[in-house]
C-alpha cells in the first residue's frame, strides 16, 4: 500500500466497532426499518418524466441553447452507437483500433460524457478513485488532479478524450432514437431520430442507461408547486448562480427543500445548506456515510507506477471488494469494508471457515461496521434528534454506501433540519410548498436528488421500442425480464449489442465494466467482419442457459435482497419484478464475469452464437 493514502489511524477514521453478540435484536430492529420503508407499489411509485407531455419540464437540457442546428441525416454505417457517454466513447476508441471507422455516436446530449453531462449539481463528484475510475488513463497520461475528481473535471476528461480520438467526427448529438427496425434483405438496423434522420446500420451498440432518465417521487401535487424546482441532474445554474464547485449565491435569502439522501442528495445537501437561508432536507432512508479523505494527487506516486497499473489497480479493487480475498492498493471505504469483513472471517475460522463460520462473520461484522458508523453519527452532529434520524440501519450493501467529510456536519447548523419521511412521509406538494403530518412548510425551491429509472422495462427507459426479425419486439420480449446471451445479444434481434445492465455483472467501479462490455462488443463485431459474417445472434439454447446462469445467480441473493431496506438493488423490495436487471440478471462477483467473457474469447468458437453469411 503506498503511505501516501490516508490509512485506519487517520483523525477522520472509525474507533474501534463494539463487538456484536446481539444479532437477533439487530435483525429485528433492521427488518422493523425496512418494513417502514416498503411499499406495494415497489418501483411503480416512482413518476417517469417524459419526453414530451407531463413532468417533460423536468427533462429539458438546460446546458444548452437551442435544438440542433445540422440538417437531417440519410446515412448507411458500419456502426451506430446510441449513447455518447463512457459506453460509446470506450466503443468509438475500439472500434478505431479494428480499422472501423464508418460509424456514428447518436445522444440526446449536446456533448460526450454520458452521467458526467446530465449530473453538474453543486458538490459532484467520482465517488470511486479517480485513478480506477477514469478510462484510458495510461494512453492518455492524465494525471486526475485529486483522488476523488469533481465531476467537471470528469466532463472535460470526457471532452478531451473525445478530440484525441477524434470522436467529435462521429458524434451526433441532441438527437434521440424514436425508432429502430431490422432490414432482412439488407442485413441492416434502419434507425430513425427525432430529427428526421435514418441510419442503415450494420450493427447497432445501443443501452438504456440505468442513470441518464431521471424520475420523481410517487408524491402528489408536484405540478402544482408555483416555485421554482428541478432535479438534480438538471441543475439550474441560472437560479442557483455558481458551479459544481459550489458559490451558489443565487440561494442567499431562499427556503430549500430538498427530497432525497442517495449518493447525489450527500454531495449536493453540504453545498445547499451553505447559501440557502433555510434547508429542510426529506430524508426517507439514511445513506451510509463513510469518511471521504479526498487529497491532491501525489504526482510523483502517480509517475511511479509501472506500465499496466491501471488494469491491475481496477482487477484488485474489484476483487477486494467484492472477493475479500485479495489485497488492493486502493485505501479508501470500500476496501476497509471488506478488508474488516475478511479479518472477522478470519478471525472465525482462520484459513477455512465453514459455510456458516463465513456468513456469521460477515454478518456480524457488517453490524459492527454500521455501529461505528452509528457512533460517527452521534460524534458529529451535535443534536441528538437530527443524529437519530440520520443512523442507517440496514446491511451495508443494501444500498450504495456514501462518502463525505461535509454531509453530517452540515446538519450543524440551525438552517439546516431533516425530516424523517418514513415516519411522516410527505403527503402532498401544494402550490406553495410541501405539506407533512398536516403541516405545510413554505419553500422558494424544491429539489428532488430522487434517482433515475432503474425499475422499469428496457425500452421504457430507452424510450423507444426495438422490432426485429418477423416484427418481433423487444418490449415483448423482454416484458418478464431479459432473455441474452452475456447480455449482449438477443435472439430475433441480430447484429443489436445491449450494453450497460442486461444481464450482465456488476462491480463497483461501473466504468470497468463499461469498458470490459466495449472491448466485449467490438471483438464480436472483429469477428464478424473477418469471418464475412452478415448476421450474429444467440441460439435458444444459449439464450436459455444463460437466462438460468442469471436466475440462479438471483437465487442465491434472494434472502439477502428481501431482508433488504427497500431500494434500486432490490427493487423498492418487489424482488419479484423482472424488470429490474440489478434483481433478476446481474453476475456478482463482476470480475467473475469479466474472466468469463475473456476465457470465451480466447475460446475463439462464438460459441453459443449463430452466424449467417
Ligand atoms: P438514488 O440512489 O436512487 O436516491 C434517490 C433518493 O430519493 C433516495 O434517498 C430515496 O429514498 C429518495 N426518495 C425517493 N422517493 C422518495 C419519496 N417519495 N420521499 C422521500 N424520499 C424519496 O439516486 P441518486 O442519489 O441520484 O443516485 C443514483 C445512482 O447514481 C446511484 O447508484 C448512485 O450510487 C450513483 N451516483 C454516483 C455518484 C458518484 O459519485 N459516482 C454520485 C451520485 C450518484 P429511499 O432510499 O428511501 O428510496
Amino acid at each position: 500500500m503506498n503511505d501516501r493514502n490516508v490509512g485506519i489511524s487517520d483523525p477522520h477514521s472509525f474507533t474501534p466497532g463494539r463487538k456484536v453478540d446481539q444479532l437477533e435484536t439487530f435483525r429485528q430492529k433492521y427488518a422493523a426499518e425496512r418494513d417502514k420503508r416498503l411499499t406495494k407499489e415497489g418501483s411503480d411509485q416512482f413518476q417517469a418524466i417524459g419526453f414530451t407531455g407531463k413532468f417533460s419540464e423536468f427533462d429539458t437540457d438546460p446546458y444548452v441553447d437551442g435544438p440542433r442546428q445540422a440538417s437531417p441525416m440519410s446515412l448507411d454505417l458500419d456502426v451506430l452507437v446510441v449513447g455518447a457517454g463512457f459506453m460509446g466513447m470506450t466503443a468509438g476508441i475500439e472500434l478505431e483500433k479494428i480499422g472501423v471507422s464508418n460509424y456514428k455516436i447518436l445522444d440526446v446530449a449536446a456533448d460526450f460524457g454520458g452521467t458526467w453531462y446530465w449530473n453538474r449539481y453543486p458538490g459532484v463528484r467520482c465517488d470511486v478513485e479517480s485513478y480506477i475510475y477514469l478510462p484510458y488513463l495510461e494512453e492518455t497520461g492524465y494525471v486526475p488532479t485529486e483522488r476523488y475528481i469533481r465531476g467537471s473535471e470528469i466532463f472535460a476528461y470526457c471532452q478531451s478524450l473525445a478530440r484525441q480520438n477524434k470522436l467529435y467526427d462521429h458524434a451526433v448529438f441532441q438527437t434521440r432514437v424514436t425508432d429502430m427496425e431490422w432490414n432482412e434483405d439488407a442485413a441492416r438496423w434502419t434507425v430513425r431520430t427525432d430529427n428526421g434522420d435514418e441510419f442503415r446500420a450494420r450493427f447497432v451498440a445501443t443501452q438504456s442507461g440505468l442513470f441518464t432518465r431521471p424520475h420523481l417521487p410517487g408524491i402528489p401535487g408536484i405540478e402544482s408547486f408555483a416555485g421554482h424546482s428541478f432535479h438534480t441532474s438538471r441543475w439550474d445554474f441560472d437560479y442557483t448562480g455558481g458551479d459544481d464547485s459550489g458559490n451558489l449565491n443565487g440561494l442567499r435569502g431562499k427556503k430549500v427543500a430538498i427530497i432525497g439522501t442517495g449518493a447525489t442528495g450527500l454531495q449536493v445537501i453540504p453545498q445547499v445548506a451553505e447559501y440557502a437561508d433555510e434547508l429542510v432536507v426529506y430524508q426517507r432512508t439514511p445513506t451510509q456515510v463513510m469518511p471521504r479523505q479526498n487529497a491532491a494527487t501525489d504526482v510523483e506516486w502517480f509517475a511511479s507506477l509501472k506500465p499496466g497499473w491501471h488494469s491491475t489497480r481496477r482487477v484488485a479493487f474489484d476483487k477486494c471488494v467484492q472477493d475479500h480475498a485479495v489485497v488492493s492498493d486502493v485505501d479508501d471505504g470500500w476496501v476497509r469494508f471488506a478488508k474488516y469483513q475478511m479479518e472477522a472471517v478470519f478471525a472465525a475460522g482462520g484459513e477455512s471457515p465453514t459455510v456458516e463460520q463465513y456468513v456469521d462473520a460477515l454478518e456480524r461484522s457488517d453490524y459492527e461496521w454500521n455501529e461505528m458508523l452509528r457512533a460517527r453519527v452521534d460524534a458529529v452532529v451535535t443534536d441528538e434528534s437530527k443524529a437519530a434520524k440520520l443512523k442507517t440501519y440496514y446491511r451495508t450493501m443494501c444500498k450504495r454506501p456514501g462518502f463525505s467529510d461535509e454531509y453530517l456536519p452540515a446538519f450543524n447548523k440551525e438552517s439546516v433540519d431533516v425530516v424523517d419521511t418514513a415516519t411522516t412521509p410527505i403527503e402532498r406538494i401544494t402550490e406553495t410548498g410541501i405539506v407533512t403530518d398536516g403541516q405545510e412548510r413554505e419553500f422558494d425551491l424544491i429539489i428532488f436528488a430522487t434517482g433515475f429509472q432503474g425499475g422499469r422495462t428496457w425500452s421504457d427507459k430507452a424510450g423507444y421500442d426495438v422490432v426485429g426479425r418477423n416484427g418481433n419486439r423487444l418490449s415483448k420480449k423482454f416484458a418478464n425480464g431479459l432473455r441474452t446471451l452475456h447480455g449482449f445479444l438477443s435472439r430475433d434481434f441480430p447484429n443489436l449489442f445491449l450494453l450497460g445492465f442486461t444481464q450482465t455483472a456488476t462491480v463497483s467501479n461501473i466504468a470497468h465494466l463499461i469498458d470490459e462490455q466495449a472491448v466485449h462488443m467490438v471483438y464480436v463485431i472483429d469477428q464478424c467482419r473477418s469471418s464475412g459474417a452478415r448476421t450474429i445472434e444467440p441460439t435458444a439454447e444459449a439464450e436459455e442457459a444463460w437466462g438460468k446462469v442469471m436466475s440462479d445467480q438471483t437465487a442465491t441473493r434472494t434472502d439477502w435482497l428481501t431482508t433488504c431496506t427497500p431500494g434500486l438493488y432490490n427493487n423498492e423490495g418487489k424482488i419479484t419484478d423482472n424488470r429490474n436487471p440489478l434483481v433478476s440478471g446481474v453476475y456478482v462477483p463482476g470480475f467473475e464475469y469479466f474472466e468469463l467473457l475473456e476465457k470465451w474469447r480466447a475460446d475463439g468458437e462464438l460459441d453459443g452464437l449463430v452466424t449467417e453469411h
